[in-house]
């Protein structure tokens, strides 16, 4: 089968690698209709981490089932199911509460697991025309009768919708409270959707594209372009000096080719002046990516000092992680379906898989219209 490979940095191709076949019996093998290129994506392919040559990316899928192993039991051949990025077994001590990103079994001694991952587990990505999921009956998520239908909002269910939904449920939101998102990347992006669904009296996304500030835009929230002055300063302005009840970091690392060369205790400093005192602040951006070329050590080690003083003095509270996507995203479906959520409003492209090599420049590059790429290996 056709599959996208890590050659290096910035170096991926699409080459012909072996079909994956049932392992165990709770395996099932999907045929991939729709996966998407994510941000975190970016970690690996710009050299940043430990995701070695030969490896396939892909952690936001969605397909049709083809082979089912033996003790599959809920999942059947021909049903349309979309994977959380999390690969869970559904009985460890974490799973059973819950916290599927933080899988026990899947890889153990670290915290969790998922496709196409550095230092996540062992499992192959789906940016290829078919891949295995372990423990599948936990693991598939299966689609309403409008999957086709509404395939492009339902892969959104694989990571971003949930985990811009996580980082607003970690800053301890409530409806009518006000809201500040850093970064209108997809995963910003779907924070604000978020926001906005569980009745936010004001949102904030702050980010330097003109692209995705409009996206934000038309989502209902207040664009912030940082490149007019600090973004904190300026929301500060906008909310009579006192800030807004809760804050969102989805920009993570911040010292890289798509980022500029600010330091990655940018955001959470500026999330500690613009969020009110006693408010509450969710990160999921992911900063433990290594930079052979960061400027120190810490931030090679994905350490970054920020306002800890101010954060105290504010009385501020703080939630971060992986988004346990299992843990939402029945809900998030229910949404989508009855009309509620459009997750793929933020979609600018849909290509072939051969086309991915070009996609991840242009995606890395952040050119202007990139917002959210996704594949579809059948066309
Ligand atoms: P992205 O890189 O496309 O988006 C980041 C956005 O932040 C960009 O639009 C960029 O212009 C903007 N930005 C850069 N510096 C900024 C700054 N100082 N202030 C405000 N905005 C700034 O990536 P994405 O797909 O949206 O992902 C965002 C982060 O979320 C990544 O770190 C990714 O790894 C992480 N992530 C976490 C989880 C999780 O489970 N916690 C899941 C998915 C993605
Ligand atoms: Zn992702």
């Amino acid at each position: 089968m056709k599959a996208v490979v890590y050659n290096g940095p910035k170096d991926v191709s699409v080459n012909t690698i072996d079909d994956p076949k049932i392992e165990k019996p709770t395996d099932v093998i999907i045929r991939l209709t729709t996966t998407n290129i994510c941000g975190s994506d970016l970690h690996m392919y710009e050299g940043r981490t430990s995701f070695e040559k030969g490896r396939v990316f892909g952690h936001e899928n969605l397909g049709e089932v083809i082979e089912v192993g033996a003790a599959v039991d809920r999942i059947k051949k021909g049903d349309r199911v979309c994977m959380p990025f999390n690969v869970g077994c559904g009985f460890c001590e974490n799973c059973e509460r819950g916290l599927t990103g933080f899988c026990l079994t899947t890889n153990p001694g670290t915290a969790g697991a998922a496709y196409g991952f550095a230092e996540m587990g062992p499992w192959q990505g789906g940016q290829a025309e078919m891949m295995r999921v372990p423990y599948a009956d936990f693991n598939c998520l299966k689609l309403p009768e409008d999957a086709e239908e509404k395939e492009d909002d339902y892969v959104m269910l694989s990571d971003i919708f949930p985990t811009g939904w996580h980082g607003v449920e970690l800053s301890g939101f409530l409806p009518g409270e006000s809201i500040a998102i850093y970064g209108a990347g997809p995963v910003g992006l779907m924070a604000a959707h978020s926001a906005e669904i569980r009745g936010a009296s004001q949102i904030f996304v702050v980010d330097s594209h003109d692209d995705r500030l409009k996206l934000a835009e038309a989502m209902g929230a207040i664009p912030i372009d940082m490149r007019k002055g600090d973004p904190a300063q300026q929301i500060l302005d906008a909310t009579g000096g006192l800030g807004t009840d809760r804050g969102v970091e989805a920009v993570g690392y911040q010292c890289c080719d798509r980022h500029g060369k600010e330091r990655s205790n940018y955001t959470m400093n500026c999330l500690v002046k613009s969020t009110k005192a006693t408010g509450g602040i969710g990160v999921v951006g992911v900063f433990i990516a290594e930079d052979p070329n960061a400027p120190d050590d810490l931030q090679k080690e994905g350490k970054i000092a920020f306002d800890f003083g101010n954060f105290w003095f504010k009385g501020q509270k703080i939630g971060t992680g992986q988004c346990n996507v299992k843990h939402y995203n029945r809900r998030l479906m229910n949404l989508i379906k009855h009309g509620r959520a459009n997750p793929a409003q933020i979609i600018s492209h849909r290509l072939p898989l051969d086309q991915a090599p070009d996609a991840y420049k242009h995606f890395d590059a952040r050119d202007d219209g990139w917002t959210k790429v996704v594949l579809k290996p059948g066309i």
